[in-house]
C-alpha cells in the first residue's frame, strides 16, 4: 500500500443534460488536508459525493486504500451496489447539519454505529468515545442530549460521531454554513486539528481563510474541471480560474 489515500481518475457525472464533472482527476497523500474551492454551482458537492459513492459518477475510478471501484465497468444490480457500498465504507460525510439523534445522549450518538454496525465490543467504543469527546472539546457533555446543545457543539458531536467509525477519509460538505457567525470558529478549530492528529480530510468550504491555514492542497474546481491545484498559497493567492475564460469568483 502506498501513501496516497484517495485516487480519482477521469471523473464524469451527468445530471440530465448538465455536465457537472467532466474529468476530474487528482489524489491526496495519507494524513493531509484537501480542500475543494470554487464558484457555486463548479461541482464541488457532487465530486464529495462521488467520493462516497452517494451519487455514483458515470465513469472514472476511484481508489480509497485498498478499495478500487471503476464506475464505468461498474456491475449491474446487486454487485455494482455492493462495490458502492465497500467505497462508501471508507469514507464518512460530515454534512451542513448534524443530525444527531435526538432521543439519545452525546455519547450514545457516537457509540451506536460502531456497537450496531460495526460490532465492536461496546466497552473498548466507550473508552473511544470518550477521547473523541475530549478531543471536540465536549467530554462535560457526554449525558447531554441534542436541545442541550449550541448548534456549534452539535456539529462537533457530529464531527466526532464520524471519527467514531474510524473511517479513512472525513468528508466535510461546508460544515459551518448552517451555523451562525459566532459558533463557525469552534467547529473549524476542531477541523482544523484533525489534519494534525493524522486524520485524511477532503472539505468543501467558502471559508477562505480557513483553507489557508488548514490545506494541505487546494483544488480549484469551475464547470466541473479542476483549473488549478496546488499548495493554498499558490492557489487562493493567484488561482489562475480567476482568470480563465468563463472563471468566476463570484462566490468569493
Ligand atoms: P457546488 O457544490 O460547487 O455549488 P454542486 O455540485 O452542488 O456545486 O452542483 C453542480 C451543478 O449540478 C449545479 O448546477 C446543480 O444545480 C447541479 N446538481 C447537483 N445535484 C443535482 C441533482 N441531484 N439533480 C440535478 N442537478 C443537480
Amino acid at each position: 500500500m502506498n501513501d496516497i489515500r484517495i485516487e480519482v481518475s477521469v471523473l464524469h457525472k451527468s445530471f440530465g443534460d448538465l455536465d457537472v464533472l467532466r474529468g476530474i482527476g487528482f489524489s491526496t497523500p495519507r494524513g493531509t488536508s484537501t480542500v475543494l474551492l470554487g464558484p457555486s454551482g463548479s461541482g464541488k458537492t457532487t465530486l464529495l459525493r462521488s467520493l462516497n459513492a452517494l451519487d455514483p459518477p458515470d465513469h472514472g475510478v476511484v481508489r480509497i486504500d485498498d478499495v478500487s471501484v471503476d464506475f464505468s465497468a461498474l456491475p449491474p444490480g446487486k454487485a455494482g451496489r455492493a462495490a458502492g457500498a465497500r467505497l462508501r465504507a471508507q469514507s464518512r460525510m460530515v454534512f451542513q447539519s448534524h443530525n444527531l439523534f435526538p432521543h439519545r445522549t452525546v455519547l450514545q450518538n457516537l457509540t451506536e454505529g460502531p456497537v450496531v454496525a460495526q460490532r465492536r465490543p461496546p466497552d473498548e467504543v466507550v473508552d473511544e468515545a470518550g477521547a473523541l469527546l475530549d478531543q471536540v472539546g465536549l467530554s462535560d457533555k457526554a449525558d447531554s442530549y441534542r436541545y442541550q446543545l449550541s448548534g456549534g457543539q452539535q456539529q462537533r458531536v457530529g464531527i466526532a460521531r464520524a471519527l467514531a467509525l474510524k473511517p479513512r477519509v472525513v468528508l466535510f460538505d461546508e460544515p459551518t454554513s448552517a451555523l451562525d457567525p459566532e459558533l463557525v470558529g469552534e467547529v473549524l478549530a476542531v477541523i482544523k486539528d484533525l489534519a494534525s492528529e493524522g486524520w485524511t480530510t477532503v472539505i468543501v468550504t467558502h471559508e477562505i481563510r480557513f483553507a489557508e491555514r488548514v490545506a494541505d492542497q487546494v483544488l480549484f474546481l469551475d464547470g466541473g474541471v479542476i483549473v488549478e491545484h496546488g499548495p493554498p498559497g499558490q492557489v487562493i493567492a493567484d488561482p489562475r480560474g480567476k482568470n480563465a475564460p468563463g472563471g468566476s469568483c463570484g462566490a468569493f
